[in-house]
Formats: structure tokens, C-alpha cells, sequence
């Protein structure tokens, strides 16, 4: 094989991977972004249930005091009972007692439901801890990964940054530019290898005595449909392609 094919062939190894590297460092903000959510999304169900443990609370001081102040009041009732001069006033005061009496049971009711669901609230905002601890614990784990990952993703592409500099020193200039133009109109995919008298990327059939010449790897040749430059390995396993 001439070595400028050689050298574009590792080229373009060194390009895909460069790719590769940017795509996986370009996810990165998205991927932080999924932790930061999952985490916020954790923080606000637990803050749901403590905002209705506090709302709880609330209502149950609200009828605690009510049922106090109409205790307070039945007492006053019932001394005054023992005053009243009519059987009028004598039943119109029972029915005020009995009204408050309604009222505080109602509200004594409602208190004990109040105690229930608080008690239900409070398991929950335990549960809702331990599940916020362990979501915080796995997010900061993958936020490691990510750290890590793009640490060594950015060496990577440093790696392969200086590795290109020196390989594209070698390159005669009139190659290298058609290796550029092409690889700038095919998503950076300017080399391909012909198999079974075909360009493996665009899959266009080449004609006999193209790809014969393209077998001695002795010359830069293009695929007449893709443009891509075409180089073959001799490899007896290697799949048969479909007839075309
Ligand atoms: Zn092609």
C-alpha cells in the first residue's frame, strides 16, 4: 500500500474518533441537566408531602382552639340553665347546648382524622428522606462518571488532536485537500474500503477494472458515486456481499 493511502486510512480512524469524543463530550451538559432533575424532582415530592403535614397541623390547632372557645361556652350554658325563669328560655338554651355539643363532636372527629393523616404523612416524609438521600447519593455518583468521563474524553481528543497534527505533516498537500473537501461534504467520512467490488459506504457497485486497481492500493482512487477514497484489504473471511 503507498503510504499517504496508509496515512489517510489512520487519518480518518483519528478523525471518527475525534468525532466520537466531541459527540460524547456534547451529551454531557443534557446528561447533567437529566441529574439535576431527577434531583429536583425528589426535592419537590418530598417538600409536597411536608407542605401537607404543616397544612394538617394547622387545621387540627384551628379546631382544637374552635373546640375549646365552644367548651367554654357550654359551661356558660349550663350555669345559666340553673337562672332561666321560662320554659321557653329553658329550651332555647338546651338548644344552643346541644348545638355546641353537635360541634364540638364534629370537630373532635375531625381532629382524630386529621391525627390519622398526619401520622400517614409523617411515614411518608420518612420514606421520602431515605428515597431523597439515596437519589442524591446515585446522582452525585453519576455525576462522578460524567466528571471523570469528560476528563478523559478531552485527553482522548488531545491525544488524537496531536497525533493528526503530526500524521497530516506527512501528507502530500493535494491529497490531504481532497481528503478535506470530501470529507467536509460527507459528514467526515472521506475513506472508504472496497469489498466485493463494492464502496462499503455508499454501496455502489464499481466498475471491474476500478476496483482491480483499487485491489493493488497503489494509487488514490475515488468512488465514482461518493466521492470517498477507496482502499482494500485482502480478507478471506470477510463477508460476501449481497449480489447487486
Ligand atoms: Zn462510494
Amino acid at each position: 500500500m503507498i503510504p499517504d493511502l496508509e496515512r489517510l486510512i489512520r487519518l480518518q480512524q483519528l478523525d471518527t474518533a475525534a468525532d466520537e469524543a466531541r459527540r460524547k463530550i456534547a451529551d454531557h451538559p443534557e446528561r447533567t441537566q437529566q441529574l439535576d432533575a431527577a434531583l429536583q424532582s425528589a426535592r419537590d415530592l418530598l417538600a409536597d408531602v411536608k407542605g401537607r403535614l404543616t397544612a394538617a397541623q394547622e387545621r387540627r390547632r384551628v379546631d382544637e382552639k374552635e373546640v375549646a372557645a365552644v367548651q367554654a361556652r357550654l359551661a356558660k350554658y349550663k350555669d345559666q340553665l340553673l337562672e332561666v325563669k321560662t320554659n321557653r328560655e329553658y329550651s332555647a338554651l338546651l338548644h344552643e347546648i346541644e348545638t355546641a355539643q353537635n360541634d364540638i363532636r364534629a370537630r373532635e372527629d375531625r381532629i382524630l382524622e386529621i391525627m390519622m393523616e398526619s401520622d400517614e404523612l409523617t411515614a411518608a416524609i420518612k420514606t421520602g428522606e431515605a428515597e431523597f438521600k439515596a437519589t442524591e447519593k446515585s446522582v452525585a455518583a453519576e455525576r462522578a462518571v460524567l466528571d471523570a468521563e469528560r476528563v478523559s474524553l478531552q485527553a482522548e481528543a488531545d491525544k488524537i488532536s496531536a497525533d493528526r497534527d503530526a500524521l497530516v505533516a506527512q501528507i502530500d498537500r493535494r491529497v490531504l485537500g481532497t481528503f478535506e473537501t470530501i470529507a467536509k461534504g460527507r459528514k467526515g467520512v472521506a475513506v472508504a474500503q472496497a469489498l466485493g467490488g463494492l464502496c462499503t459506504i455508499c454501496h455502489v457497485r464499481l466498475r471491474p477494472q476500478v476496483f482491480n486497481e483499487i485491489r493493488k492500493n497503489s494509487a488514490i482512487i475515488q468512488c465514482d458515486s461518493c466521492q470517498r477514497i477507496l482502499y482494500f484489504v485482502d480478507t478471506p473471511e470477510a463477508p460476501t456481499p449481497p449480489p447487486a
